[in-house]
């Protein structure tokens, strides 16, 4: 079994406790959007049986590998499985890309828009769920003998969601509809689910430089809206949000959307994402009145 991204891995992770181990194909610390094919994750997909993946919106590099190596495996994206609710992309104003036509043409290369969704899906708990159950399907009719422990898995998992789901709604009350501006538009999910309100981005991808002309165009917007922070990623963009952050005069703090190095127990990862972005967003928007 090979899951793409951390939080897919982790809830895969915990649809098999009992009877194995999936294999993570794109380290926590790296880009999914950036993120190329190495020759291990080559044998990886050529001896799998099952994939899971989020879709060619987000691991864009996966789309050829799928289909000549991945031959064996049964495939499962999961922006396409029964219950998960897509959010058109933002795209224009504060949202990156800034109108600029070369931007544009990137976006639709790095297939962004698959029908035009945002693929971050698994920032909304009620996504998570829906996930948990199509893997839980999945892993059932491949390995039959073992489908009531994947059934058995999928109902603790979901028991577990829910309570992540109240700590959250719990830590992120105080600081419900504070304007910020994160690195890239990963949140849209996470921002419904808990009544936040991200106000622009600065990249298309975390790996992708922003241009002078969009940084007037965020600093414009940190003033209209009001924004009180700047979220950046671990990987990139601190030093972008921190000439931001100065500027504006406003609080600055890191996110995590599609993984965290620092969580390397698999089960506990997707809560510890989740969580460790909820606290993120109170410490930095409740600094400010
Ligand atoms: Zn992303």
């Amino acid at each position: 079994v090979v899951a793409t991204i951390q939080p897919v891995h982790s809830l895969a992770a915990q649809v098999m406790q009992g009877v194995g181990e999936p294999r993570l194909l794109i380290p926590a610390g790296s880009s999914p959007h950036s993120h190329q094919l190495r020759p291990s994750d080559a044998r990886a997909l050529q001896d799998a049986d099952v994939v899971f993946w989020v879709g060619e919106g987000l691991e864009a590099f996966l789309d050829g590998p799928l289909q000549s190596l991945a031959v064996q495996a049964r495939t499962i994206e999961l922006m396409n499985a029964p219950g998960v609710t897509l959010l058109p992309a933002r795209t224009g104003g504060a949202w990156a890309p800034g109108g600029d036509e070369h931007e544009h043409a990137h976006v639709e290369q790095a297939g962004r828009g698959h029908g035009g969704f945002d693929p971050h899906i698994w920032l909304d708990p009620a996504n998570a769920k829906a996930m948990v159950a199509a893997m839980a399907g999945a892993l059932a009719e491949l390995d039959p003998a073992n489908a009531a422990t994947y059934r058995s898995n999928e109902k603790a998992t979901v028991t577990r969601i829910d309570l992540m789901q109240a700590d959250i709604e719990a830590l992120l009350g105080p600081v419900r509809g504070r304007p910020f501006i994160v690195l890239h538009d990963a949140y849209q999910y996470f921002e419904r689910a808990f009544g936040l309100a991200a106000a622009g981005s600065i990249t298309i991808t975390p790996d992708e430089p922003a241009s002078a002309h969009r940084l007037v165009e965020l600093r414009d917007a940190i003033r209209e809206r009001g924004a009180v922070c700047v979220f950046t990623e671990a990987q990139s963009g601190s030093e972008l949000a921190r000439i931001l952050a100065e500027d504006a005069g406003i609080g600055i703090g890191q996110l995590a959307p599609e993984g965290r190095e620092a969580l390397t127990q698999s089960s506990n990862a997707y809560d510890g994402l989740m969580k460790g972005n909820a606290q993120a967003l109170r410490d930095c928007l409740s600094r400010a009145s």
